[in-house]
């Protein structure tokens, strides 16, 4: 099990102890606090049922003191009386019946009954407690079952005096008991009277009569007179808290509580002790609601605070991963930025050496292209040596002739001569010149005119017409003019090179064309055409012979690399323009350069 698990296993446990705790705690209170309200009330229906039970036997007192003053029972107890004569037994009987008395009794002195309500006295009193009492002249009270009502009676025994003082008789006031019970029989909450020896006289539940709380001999005895078979023990335990308040389990009571609370009060007027027992199942209820309610809230609130719980650690759980994932995606991440860092410094050296080759590469192609021109080249500038050295010979012997006019006409073609192979030259240095500068405003009729001084000699030498009209307005493009001059020199060369050798026309046709503000220049020639038109471009695709011998005559041999077009694609691209390359539809192959252009007026200044 892991540790995690037993720690919460252990929480919950505690906390459920502790609620049961709790609630224990809360039930108890409210029990308690249940019983203290329950007691209040039974103390005052207790005292409300003793006053209404006092009240009205007390009725019955004075009416036993009322009769023993009537003339009529003196006459009676008198010791020469007549039954007939004083009419006692009518009294009697029309009292008794207007009181709801159950008998009233007329006793001498000795005991003897003399006159009774009911007719039918022969009953000796002498040795009963009321009776001596009443001789003593106070007033007796007393409570039995008699076996001539077979009835439970109260009486009371009240002396009749004599003119003189002393007792010469008593009346007894016979009450039903039961006559007085009927009226609160079975009203709440179970209310009980019992005598000196604790047996129950009266009850509001006829269950409870001549029942005992503890059954003595004495008891036993003393009640067998008025219930052979009695008292019957119904109380079974009783707990007697701090308070003082006891609790009963009375058991084999179908109309009394179970478990109920016991209340007594002391009634010396009738000799007895009211008693009451209040049902503790509803406090109990209650106390159990109010543990259950406070269970309840505090396992709602422990559920809560234990799913708060579980969420946080379930969350923090979460967080320790994703921070676990984002360090490792973060070392990853690091490890693949260093190596991209590392990637984009050996692309960046790698592309500086690229461009460092491809410069390379252009100025090796110009310098091949002056290299395969170097020998028309050096017939374009013996030409006009030749002519210089003629001219300066003729003009030293017109000199020495004193021909000057001659001689000066003479050195003035020699400087035109000069000026003109200076022209050859600063072009070829301007030619081989690596260009650095970016692009500017070029006048595509210039490059036109330095490529053709460029290969006028190999041209006449290889019988090639080239054919070129120059528009009389500049046509000003982007790019770098060297570089342009020496894409266009490519072509030139190239048109050449497929016609080498070819017995019918030689011709080299350029023109321009401005279209959209673009500039397309043309080159066709009357070759045999391209062999395979998508692959001229690619680098190191060539047709002609490797380290062909240069030939003397034609000045220009056809030493084929397979990069001029190349590198004239690359410098195309770089002005932003294009250069295509296909079979002319009637014959020989055509180049267009389309370059981008600007309007004559704007590169006019
Ligand atoms: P190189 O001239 O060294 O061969 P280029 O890149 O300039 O390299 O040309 C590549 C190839 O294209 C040539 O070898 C040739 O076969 C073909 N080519 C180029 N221009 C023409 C043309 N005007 N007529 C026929 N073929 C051509």
């Amino acid at each position: 099990m892991s540790n995690a698990l037993h720690t919460r296993i252990i929480a919950v446990v505690t906390f459920l102890v502790a609620v049961t705790a709790l609630s224990a705690g809360v039930g108890w209170v409210g029990y308690m606090s249940a019983l203290d309200q329950l007691a209040q009330r039974g103390r005052s229906d207790l005292a409300l049922a003793s006053d209404r039970l006092t009240g009205e036997l007390h009725s019955y007192r004075e009416l036993a003191v009322l009769m023993a003053d009537h003339p009529t029972v003196a006459a009676t107890v008198d010791g020469d009386w007549d039954r007939e004569a004083t009419g006692v037994a009518d009294l009697l009987r029309q009292t008794a019946d207007k009181t709801g008395s159950l008998d009233i009794l007329v006793v001498s002195v000795g005991g003897r009954e003399l006159a009774s309500a009911s007719g039918n006295g022969a009953e000796i009193h002498a040795d009963q407690p009321y009776f001596t009492r009443a001789m003593d002249g106070a007033l007796g009270v007393f409570h039995l079952v008699q076996e001539r009502y077979d009835k439970r009676t109260f009486l009371f025994a009240s002396p009749v005096f004599s003119d003189a003082g002393p007792v010469v008789g008593v009346v007894i006031v016979v009450v039903d008991v039961d006559a007085v019970e009927s009226v609160w029989r079975g009203a709440r909450p179970t209310v009980f009277f019992t005598d000196e020896l604790g047996v129950t006289f009266i009850s509001n539940r006829s269950e409870m009569v001549f029942m005992a709380r503890e059954v003595e001999s004495t008891t036993r005895s003393a009640t067998a007179e008025y219930a052979p078979d009695l008292p019957r023990p119904f109380m079974t335990h009783s707990i007697v808290d701090r308070r003082g308040r006891a609790i009963w389990t009375v058991q084999g009571q179908r109309y009394v509580p179970r478990k109920a609370l016991h209340l007594s009060l002391a009634l010396p007027e009738i000799q007895m002790t009211g008693e009451a027992l209040l049902d503790v199942a509803p406090a109990q209820l209650l106390a159990q609601l109010q543990a259950g309610v406070a269970a309840a809230i505090c396992l709602a609130f422990g559920a809560m605070l234990f799913l708060a719980t579980e969420r946080r650690r379930t969350l923090a759980d979460a967080n320790a991963k994703l921070e676990g994932a984002v360090q490792t995606r973060t070392a990853e991440l690091s490890h693949a930025n260093a190596e991209l860092r590392h990637e984009v410094r050996v692309r960046t050296e790698a592309e500086a050496q690229l461009k460092k080759a491809q410069s390379d590469l252009v100025q090796a192609g110009k310098l091949s292209a002056l290299g395969q021109m170097s020998a028309g080249i050096s017939h374009e500038l013996n030409q006009p040596l030749m002519a210089i050295r003629s001219y300066a010979e003729n003009a030293e012997s017109y000199l020495e002739r004193g021909n000057t006019g001659v001689a000066g006409e003479n050195l003035s073609r020699i400087a035109d001569l000069a000026r003109r192979m200076g022209r050859i030259i600063r072009n070829l240095r301007s030619f081989a010149k690596q260009e650095s500068e970016g692009l500017t405003d070029v006048d595509l009729r210039s490059v036109m005119v330095a490529v053709l001084e460029m290969t006028q000699a190999r041209a006449k030498s290889s019988g090639v017409d080239i054919i070129w009209t120059a528009p009389e307005t500049p046509l000003i493009v982007r790019g770098g003019e060297v570089r342009l001059q020496q894409v266009v020199l490519n072509l030139v060369t190239n048109a050449m090179d497929a016609m080498e050798g070819q017995s019918f026309v030689r011709r080299i046709e350029i023109d321009t064309e401005q279209v959209d503000g673009r500039v397309e220049l043309f080159v066709r020639d009357t070759g045999p055409g391209l062999d395979e038109p998508d692959r001229i471009f690619d680098p190191f695709y060539t047709t002609k012979k490797v380290n062909q011998n240069v030939t003397e005559q034609d000045g220009v041999g056809q030493n084929g690399m397979g990069l001029g077009l190349s590198i004239s694609y690359g410098l195309v691209q770089s002005f932003g323009g294009m250069i295509r390359g296909r079979n002319h539809p009637s014959s020989g192959a055509i180049f267009t350069v389309t370059l981008d252009g600007t309007h004559p007026r704007e590169a006019a200044p």
